[in-house]
């Protein structure tokens, strides 16, 4: 019995269970979704705190472009660029052999400056939020003070009496525990199995302790949760549940906005934009897309991407049970090589909060992942890791579902004009030996594909 029911029962009251049981590709656009006007108060956060958490990040940017001059550019402000995909639309629709529909598009946060993933946006802003706390509580600062104050040797020893806690699949570890120990916090990171060698290499190199588990993200987390809970000085980053987070993820949509007014791209009724997102436990793209509705309302459309292996907001968010249910439950392993989204049970927060909000769900199988780096790499010269690939065929599955284009008022002369942005989430930081052996993994499967041998 699985929640009350058995197997066969789930079959047939939520008959897509049966395909992602069986690990196959399979997409779900939800009916229930409603307009943002009504859906945004599901959410329990509004725009005055994303603009809270935007002028936070401000605070912090003269301390940010001090301590980490690949940001000075920028003005201290962690932001990635966006890029259009020619040649991979081209492939893309000339093998589904599906007709124009629109412009894609690269959101490049693989190049976040920092830790080279998504997770420089939330991960950071929470570091930043503890930090800012508890500087104003001893007085360190000031309000209205520079904050490069913070960057003295008095400083580093004050938020040495204090540690922060997390627990990580590799990339948000590596974003917590960097910008911790800048700041001179003692950090400690929880990896579950699935993160790369590479990764908590680095943090030791940086003075983080890191933990490694057998297990898979849940108990790395657990772990992480229970080691804070004795000892008062540690911060834990609750990535399940955690409002500071998603708020530091949610200011890139306002930014976006920015970047799209600047290219010319136009987003409304007649011009929709479609943004496809990795999700692992949900936190960072769902982040993303409360900024994208708060920016953009109806006129955006956000559709979330897992692996065929660990489909959990899909399975939460359909069947109802959220953060009740494991992909585990349901026979599913949460075993696959996009290492940032190898999460067996979704965030109930985020779940619950988003689901008005979010158009579909798909999964993508590991190879797909793959085949689809070593292309975006030939074709355009980007670096993604397996995981941040999983947005790139949301395309297909939108414009092949003309059910829910037309639910959603797409015409073919909207879709004609929209933009399918592709959030890149990770991959800038990967080592190259580790990437070459991506790419030629990649190429395999592709041309066992052209030799038309099924996978
Ligand atoms: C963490 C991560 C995601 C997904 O973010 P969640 O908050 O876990 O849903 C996507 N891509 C990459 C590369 C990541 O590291």
């Amino acid at each position: 019995m699985i929640h009350g029911q058995t197997l066969e029962a789930w079959y047939a009251s939520h008959p897509l269970i049966r395909d992602l049981v069986a690990l196959h590709e399979t997409s779900w656009f939800n009916p229930a979704i409603a307009p943002a006007a009504t859906a945004l108060a599901d959410v329990g956060l509004g725009a005055g705190d994303v603009a809270q958490a935007s002028a936070r990040l401000q605070r912090f940017a003269p301390y940010i472009a001090k301590v980490f001059p690949q940001t000075a550019a920028a003005g201290g402000l962690i932001e990635s660029g966006i890029l259009p995909l020619p040649q991979m639309q081209r492939l893309l629709l000339e093998e589904a052999g599906l007709p124009e529909g629109g412009k894609l598009w690269l959101k490049m946060d693989n190049e976040l400056p920092i830790s080279g993933s998504i997770k420089a946006r939330g991960g950071i802003h929470e570091v930043l939020k503890h930090a800012e706390d508890l500087a104003l509580q001893a007085g360190l600062i000031r309000p209205g003070d520079s904050y490069e104050a913070l960057a003295s040797d008095a400083a580093r020893k004050f938020f040495g009496q204090y540690r922060i806690a997390v627990g990580s699949t590799g990339n948000l570890g590596l974003s917590i525990g960097i910008m911790s120990a800048q700041l001179g916090f003692q950090a400690s990171v929880h990896m579950s199995s699935d993160a790369r060698q590479w990764k908590k290499d680095r943090l030791r190199a940086s003075g983080v302790t890191v933990i490694e588990y057998a297990s898979d993200y849940s108990v790395a987390v657990e772990q992480g949760r229970r080691q804070a809970e004795f000892d008062p000085s540690c911060y834990f980053v609750d990535d399940e549940n955690s409002p500071h987070l998603f708020l530091g993820y949610a200011v890139a949509a306002e930014r976006l906005k920015q970047q799209f007014d600047q290219a010319g791209v136009r987003v409304d009724a007649d011009h929709p934009l479609f943004v496809y997102l990795p999700c692992g436990v949900g936190g960072g793209p769902g982040g993303v897309a409360f900024g994208l509705k708060l920016a953009f309302g109806d006129a955006v459309h956000c559709v979330f991407a897992e692996p065929t292996h660990s489909p959990c907001m899909l399975l939460g968010v359909y069947t109802g049970l959220h953060d009740a249910v494991s992909v585990q439950e349901f026979g599913i392993d949460n075993l696959t090589a996009a290492d940032g989204l190898a999460v067996g049970r979704p965030s109930g927060f985020v779940g619950r909060a988003m689901q008005r909000l979010v158009d579909g769900y798909y999964s993508v199988a590991d190879e797909e992942l793959f085949r689809l780096l070593a292309l975006a790499y030939q074709e355009e010269g980007v670096k993604l890791e397996p995981s941040a690939l999983a947005g790139m065929p949301g395309l297909m599955r939108v414009l092949r579902d003309r059910d829910y284009l037309e639910r959603i008022g797409v015409s073919p002369e909207r879709l004609a004009n929209a933009t399918h942005l592709v959030w890149g989430t990770g991959g800038s930081m990967v080592p190259e030996g580790e990437f070459a052996a991506y790419v030629k993994k990649g190429l395999a499967v592709q041309r066992r594909l052209s030799n038309g041998d099924a996978a």
